[in-house]
């Protein structure tokens, strides 16, 4: 099945020049969905990639409260996935100054191992550039920017106990003398 991805008319622009930035770029210069057998894609009927505001696709939409969630099969064309799609597992995060940087999105801890091992992975710069980029455009939205600000504080506390739980289970260090 071929996924088709609209905006609302009052977004067009900025999506335009969001989805340039970051439609051709990925976190790494080789295809991750090879290493993990596209991990992130096999949701099941109850999981769902995030839609951004305005967004809107031809997939089966979930919605929880303010959240649509885009549940898929497993295939799309790559040229028109959701947003959400394209960044993962990295989301422009909003601290409480409203400084944008790019983070791990810690709420998929359990299913991309590119997060458990971020720290021996050597990702493409140009995708963080671009993702930042993308960021700063979006936040200049008071809608977007309050959508980041609500999805910064559910990966913060992702992040909270993913490095709670992490630290619990690192092998203590023995004192050499
Ligand atoms: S789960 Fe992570 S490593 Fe696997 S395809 Fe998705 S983003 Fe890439
Ligand atoms: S829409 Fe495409 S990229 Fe997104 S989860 Fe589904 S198959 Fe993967």
């Amino acid at each position: 099945m071929l996924v088709k991805v609209t905006v609302s008319d009052n977004y067009t622009k900025l999506y335009n020049k969001v989805y340039a930035l970051l439609r051709n770029t990925t976190p790494l210069t080789a295809d991750c969905g090879i290493l993990c057998e596209r991990r992130c894609c096999k949701g099941t009927e109850n999981k769902g990639m995030l839609l951004f505001p305005g967004e809107n696709t031809d997939l089966e939409v979930k919605e929880t409260g303010e959240k649509r969630l885009a549940v898929c099969e497993g295939n799309c064309s790559r040229g028109s996935r959701p947003l959400s799609c394209m960044i993962f597992p990295f989301f422009p995060v909003i601290d409480e100054q409203g400084i944008i940087s790019v983070d791990f999105d810690y709420r998929g801890v359990s299913v991309c191992p590119l997060i458990t091992n971020g720290d021996v992975v050597s990702f493409n710069k140009k995708f963080f550039r671009n993702l930042l980029k993308a960021g700063k455009l979006l936040a200049k939205n008071d809608k977007f920017r309050k959508f980041m600000e609500d999805v910064t504080e559910e990966i913060n506390e992702a992040k909270e106990l993913y490095q709670r739980i992490s630290k619990q289970n690192r092998p203590e260090t023995k004192n050499r003398s």
